[in-house]
């Protein structure tokens, strides 16, 4: 088969193709409702899953940096005060909660922080609690792994 015998084969199931379209043979129609259907519906939802695939990988990592390092809006309890975390340093009047280890905010005011071992409250750049003199150091995650266990061990209270 030389060229221009393919391109006239080529020719004639565009015809063909055109034809069907043109004078529907409901037959034909049917059978290719299938690849209407892969191109019109599965198409589409293909390009849009891709978007959303890149456009959630593009900010995952920006939103978790904002997650991290950034101060977070304290849950509000039922008499509409903010809620915050023991040993976490907060701003009492933005309701903010800011991560371990922040001791001001952006305007350079000096944040509070709730004692976890006995819930008094103070200024955040003072480590050591002037109440019960639990320590609480700078670097956040290293303080709250180690305060876990500071409680009462389980029976320990009862055994004493
Ligand atoms: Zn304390």
């Amino acid at each position: 088969m030389n060229l221009p015998d393919q391109i006239s084969h080529l020719w004639t199931q565009v015809l063909g193709l055109i034809g069907k379209v043109v004078s529907p043979d409901w037959g034909s129609v049917i059978g290719l409702l299938p690849v209407l259907l892969l191109i019109g519906v599965i198409g589409p939802l293909v390009s849009v899953l891709a978007l959303v695939w890149f456009y959630y990988f593009m900010r995952r990592p920006r939103t978790r940096i904002r997650f991290v390092d950034g101060p977070r809006l304290a849950a509000i309890a039922s008499d509409g005060l903010p809620l915050f975390p023991a040993g976490e340093p907060y701003d009492l009047r933005t309701g903010l909660i800011y991560p371990p280890g922040t001791s001001q905010n952006d305007a350079g005011d000096l944040l509070s922080v709730t004692c976890p071992m006995c819930g008094i409250a103070r200024f955040a750049d003072v480590t050591t609690c002037t109440n019960c003199g639990l320590v609480l150091k700078v670097d956040g995650r290293v303080a709250l792994r180690t305060l876990q266990p500071v409680g009462p061990p389980p029976g320990g209270a009862a055994a004493a």
